[in-house]
């Protein structure tokens, strides 16, 4: 028999358990996935805006491969810690594939970063999320009236629209109850999205940017001159040779082109060619607005300042420029990358393989693609593991790991314990009207999952 642990229970991390027991040629593998939180699924459940259900429902597929008879899910496991490190697993298991995200936001780097109000999108979707981890952030809604968005990527789109969409459409989601009433109360009208580059160059998919544009009691506007500094903007030859995604935000954008803001009672901007100078803050701390700097085609497909600057009012500000893994400690780390370095899915330790230790998904690649793109990434890392099976499964291993684990202090959630959490955030969502709503901090989150 073949015992590998798979860290992370996130798509890749599921992606690989599944492939791990559906492959025939290395009969009779047995996986337990690991997570350090008591609930599965990564960012399908922690990152996936809650209006988008469709995406979100993707948890059905992957709670499939978790009942599998071969697989065992053990959350509120965490690798790297006090209790359990890579080496001890390693001991405890033939193979080890670290699936373990990449969750760590990057900061602007300009002055005005630790003013009240200022926050990262990670923070900010965490806490609409229900990540534990977030349960004490504080988004002082009510008392803002314009937010500023800095990113051009989906999850950018994803937070400006959060800001901007009214909680009738998000009552029936699983939004936690604190951070519903805290939207209720928002004051946000005008949200500012902003881009260092051109409305040809933005990251966003254009189903999440048309969506904006389909908000009931919003007005989405793009500034024209802004557009037509963007060099294929206004010539169709140039603009037929972009990738079909920028040519169709393109177009989208192009719509929005107007003379200025509606009746409705929301408005997002998205604007474009601003690069971040500066966050201003008042006397008591609090961030006032951002001071950015126009920036203008070089010529090379980059951008370059122009000594220009715009101020553009704002009491929140989210950052949204990208994410990065965090190092766990006992595994090797690209710092420059921000990922574990592997080949072809094996760990490299000082340039060589390392016995028994793979990874995959965006720890792998780093954070890019979407959910599907990491079921080929886990497959490939699957893939080496089982040429590696032979010598691997040659180690006699000291017993059933879920024994060490608990010898070890800690209190692992199975899954029944995860249908308990399930079962009572159905419950507190019948006590609201509302469908399930997600319990959002540890004590209730392990409360509910019963004795561990
Ligand atoms: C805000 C946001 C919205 C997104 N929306 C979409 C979308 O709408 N559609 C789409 O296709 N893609 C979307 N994505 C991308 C998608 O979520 C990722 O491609 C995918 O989740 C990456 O999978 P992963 O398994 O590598 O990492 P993750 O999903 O991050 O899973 C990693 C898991 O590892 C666990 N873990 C971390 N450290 C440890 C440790 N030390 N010990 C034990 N466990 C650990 C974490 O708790 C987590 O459960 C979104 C991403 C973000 C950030």
């Amino acid at each position: 028999m073949l015992r590998v642990a798979v860290v992370g229970s996130g798509p890749s991390g599921v992606y690989a358990a599944q492939t791990l027991v559906q492959q025939r040629e290395v009969p009779g593998v047995r996986v337990d996935v690991l997570d350090r939180l008591p609930a599965p699924y990564g960012l399908v459940r922690y990152g996936v805006a809650p209006d988008h259900e469709k995406i979100k429902s993707l948890q059905g597929s992957l709670r499939t491969v978790l009942e599998d008879e071969r697989i065992r899910f053990l959350g509120n496991v965490e690798v790297g810690g006090e209790r359990l490190s890579t080496g001890r697993l390693l001991e405890l298991y033939h193979a080890v594939v670290y699936c373990v995200g990449a969750a760590r936001d990057r900061m602007l780097g300009i002055p005005g970063e630790e003013l009240i109000g200022v926050h990262s999108a990670t923070a900010f979707v965490s806490w609409y999320s229900g990540h534990p981890d977030a349960a004490a952030e504080v988004f002082d809604l009510p008392g803002v009236d314009s937010a500023v968005v800095v990113g051009a990527g989906n999850v950018a789109v994803d937070v400006t629209r959060i800001l901007a969409r009214g909680t009738a459409e998000l009552a029936p989601t699983d939004m936690p109850q604190p951070a519903l009433g805290a939207l209720a109360d928002s004051g946000v009208r005008r949200v500012a999205m902003v881009a260092r580059r051109g409305p040809s160059q933005g990251r966003f998919t254009t189903k999440e940017l048309r969506e904006l544009g389909t908000l009931p009691g919003v007005d989405v506007g793009t500034d024209p001159a802004e557009l037509a500094l963007d060099p294929v903007y206004a010539d169709p030859v140039a603009a037929a040779a972009l990738p079909a995604v920028a040519r169709r935000n393109l177009e989208v954008l192009r719509g929005w082109a107007g003379p200025g803001p509606g009746d409705a009672p929301r408005r997002i901007a998205l604007r474009f060619y601003l690069r971040p100078m500066e966050i201003l803050g008042g006397p008591d701390g609090r961030v006032t607005g951002m001071r950015f700097e126009r920036t203008a085609p070089d010529g090379s497909g980059g951008v370059t300042g122009t000594g220009v600057h715009e101020d553009i009012d704002a009491q929140l500000v989210l950052r949204s420029v990208g994410y990065r893994g965090v190092p766990l400690a006992g595994l090797p780390f690209d710092s420059g990358r921000g990922t574990v370095p592997h080949a072809a899915g094996r760990v490299l330790r000082a340039g060589r393989a390392s016995v028994g230790e793979y990874v995959a998904g965006w720890i792998k690649r780093g954070p890019t693609g979407v959910i599907g793109t990491n079921r080929p990434c886990a497959k490939e890392t699957v893939s080496s593991l089982l040429q590696d099976a032979g010598a691997l499964a040659r180690r006699d291993l000291p017993g059933d790991p879920l024994d060490a684990l608990r010898a070890a202090g800690l209190r692992p959630v199975r899954w029944p314990g995860w249908l308990a959490i399930e079962a009572a955030e159905a419950d507190l969502g019948r006590s609201l009207g509302r469908r399930s709503v997600k319990i959002p901090d540890w004590q209730g989150l392990l409360g509910a999952a019963g004795p561990l």
